[in-house]
């Protein structure tokens, strides 16, 4: 069986009037965040992550924010995109650990509604996922969400 590692990071700024998606999950929160997209930087960073673990070129080539296809575009079909050429090169994904890096919104209750959603999405148990949320203490600004994430790929 051969393995390999990914690792993605996102990092997105809080805007107005736009509503808040982190792994495809809607948060009560009164900011979005900026981005070409629907400005999910959870999923970004799982679709890099992906991406990493099989030498693909990374999302923002990939996805050019350049592109008019994928202005507001749900995160989704980026990650599906990678779990598709994932599957193409003969590989499943084994497990997701994630972490978001956030002072505000509170990340606890949401987890195990993005872990449900992630699971439907790439096709593995729930047990897989892992969503962790972290505060940064004072060190650094507070007007954006850092997402970060360590994927396990596998083919028999
Ligand atoms: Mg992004």
């Amino acid at each position: 069986m051969e393995f390999r590692v990914g690792f993605g990071f996102d990092s997105h700024e809080f805007t107005e009037n736009k509503k808040l998606i982190l792994g495809g999950v809607e948060i009560d929160f009164p900011y979005g965040l900026k981005g070409h997209s629907d400005g999910d930087a959870l999923l970004h960073a799982i679709t890099d992550a992906i991406l990493g673990a099989i030498g693909e070129r990374d999302i923002g080539e990939l996805f050019s924010d350049e592109d008019k296809r994928w202005k507001n575009a749900p995160s989704e079909i980026f990650l599906k995109k990678a779990l598709e050429l994932m599957r193409e090169k003969g590989y499943e994904l084994s497990n997701l650990d994630c972490t978001l890096i956030a002072e505000r919104p509170k990340i606890a209750p949401y987890k195990d509604k993005i872990r449900e959603n992630l699971s439907k999405l790439i096709g593995v148990d729930k047990d897989r996922i892992s969503i962790k949320g972290k505060r940064r203490e004072g060190f650094c600004k507070e007007n954006g969400i850092v997402c970060m994430c360590t994927v396990l790929i596998y083919r028999a």
